[in-house]
């Protein structure tokens, strides 16, 4: 087992590597730039490198400093958390090359993961459903109107190198498609330095279900279910849940089985996320995340098992002793993303938390690097804290989130707080009856109403 873990990252999932590791009898070692000194996990960790200024480039980045604090604490393994270098390959292979152990995949899956064509073909190739659409790459306008023409219209032009939702543009009709594609091009150049594209089926009303897996790299791994990250604005998610409530314990067997399936074919090492759309009771693959994803306690308050433990263990080369039947699936979970944002213009605001109030009692959980005094610089993405509430039925957890949320205070900044307060009660979200475009749909209308 590793001896000391460096915590490549910082929030609220630094201090959630940080218990984990606490659990585990590791030694921790915080890294942070000049804007987080004050940090939780800071705070807590057994030793702190300052790795460089507020930017994230020259900081959280920055791989000759993330070395030199290595080299200085003596850590023999980083965990780099979500974000920042946790799906960067060729970090893993300098860690490697520096014999200091990467707590995540194989460089090689994490590469090809990465590129999203490639992954589809790999997923496809794996028998994944895959969303129809073009066989690789688009080269030409040509080639994109005969794609178009067989897969028909709407159709949505995608970034090899995509993530966030950026580089993503809609095609309505062939009249659309060639400056759909030129925008998405330069829009992939400008943030991912890459204007691959490719050309995807556009699904009207679909959920967002992905399925969490944990592999040890000798060909076992298992799956853990799925979360329904269906309520989305601008592609990104703001409240998970698990199970999802529109699919039946068959279709969880059938997907979760396809999934780890393919997993042991591929030797995977450590937790993924397999993601689909879900349409019409059918799935199709969107993308393959290489490392623990925001969400993941939702899986954990279903199955009670500690991913970031489990993923520490088969980074060390322990075997995964889970079994399939091991997981079992109880209760019902849902998380809610409170960030430092507007709850209707969503403008970010950092700054200084006043009061601080956290609801507690039984099947609540919150997973939060705030505390009163605390102030959420400007530098970095603006999650305060995760929610993260359970029940033994989809009814009574949304009971007792909507008492949770009402407990909650964080005074000083706005947050979405008072957003998921109105979410909770309205029909939809009560009924489970909401796809990707609903949030949007909503929030449009209440503007209206103002
Ligand atoms: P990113 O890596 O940028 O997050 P994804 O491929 O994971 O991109 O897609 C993000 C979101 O975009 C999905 O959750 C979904 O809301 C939407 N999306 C992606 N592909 C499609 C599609 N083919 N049809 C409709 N919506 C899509």
């Amino acid at each position: 087992m590793f001896q000391k873990i460096l915590i490549a990252n910082r929030g609220e999932i630094a201090l959630r590597i940080l218990r984990a590791c606490k659990e585990l009898g590791i030694a921790t070692v915080a890294v942070h730039s000049t804007a987080d000194a004050d940090a939780m996990h800071v705070r807590l960790a057994d030793e702190s490198v300052c790795i460089g200024p507020p930017p994230a480039r020259d900081s959280y980045l920055n791989v000759p400093s993330l070395l030199a604090a290595c080299e200085i604490t003596g850590a023999d393994a980083v965990h780099p958390g979500y974000g920042f270098l946790a799906e960067n390959a060729r970090f893993a292979e300098i860690l490697k090359d520096h014999n200091i152990h990467f707590i995540g995949p194989k460089a090689e899956h994490i590469r090809t993961m990465g590129d999203k064509i490639e992954a589809k073909k790999t997923a496809q190739a794996l028998g994944i459903p895959v969303v129809p659409g073009s066989d690789g790459g688009i080269t030409s306008d040509e080639e994109a109107h005969r794609v178009a023409a067989e897969i028909g219209f709407p159709v949505l032009v995608k970034a090899a190198a995509g993530g966030g939702g950026r580089g993503m543009k809609v095609a309505l009709t062939a009249e659309g498609l060639s400056q759909a594609l030129s925008t998405a091009r330069s829009e992939a150049k400008a943030a991912f330095g890459d204007d691959a594209v490719y050309l995807e089926k556009y699904l009207a009303k679909p959920r967002h279900i992905e399925v969490q897996v944990l592999g040890d790299g000798r060909g076992h791994a298992i799956h853990l279910g799925e979360r329904d990250c269906s309520l989305q604005r601008r592609h990104q998610k703001v409240w998970e849940e698990a199970p999802s409530p529109v699919i039946t314990p068959a279709q969880r067997h059938e997907i979760g089985e396809t999934v780890a399936s393919a997993m042991r074919k591929l030797n995977y090492l450590g937790v993924g996320t397999v993601e689909f759309l879900y349409e019409d009771g059918k799935f199709y693959f969107i993308e393959m995340n290489t490392r623990i994803q925001v969400e993941h306690p939702v899986t954990e308050m279903v199955t009670g098992i500690d991913l970031i433990n489990e993923q520490i263990r088969v980074a060390a080369g322990e075997p995964l002793t889970l079994r399939q039947e091991d997981v079992v699936f109880e209760g019902h979970a849902i998380e809610c993303r409170v960030n430092a944002e507007h709850p209707t213009t969503f403008r970010p605001s950092p700054g200084k938390i006043t009061h601080y109030h956290v609801p507690g009692g039984l099947g609540i959980r919150v997973d939060s690097n705030a505390y009163q005094g605390y102030s959420i610089p400007p530098y970095y993405d603006s999650l305060v804290g995760k929610l993260i509430v359970h029940g033994k039925t989809r009814d009574e957890c949304l009971m007792r989130l909507r008492r949770a949320l009402d407990e909650f205070v964080v005074d000083g900044i706005d947050t979405t707080l008072p957003l998921f307060r109105t979410l909770v009660r309205t029909k939809e979200m009560a009924a489970g009856a909401y796809d990707i475009h609903w949030l949007e749909h909503f929030l449009a209308e209440e503007i209206k109403g103002v």
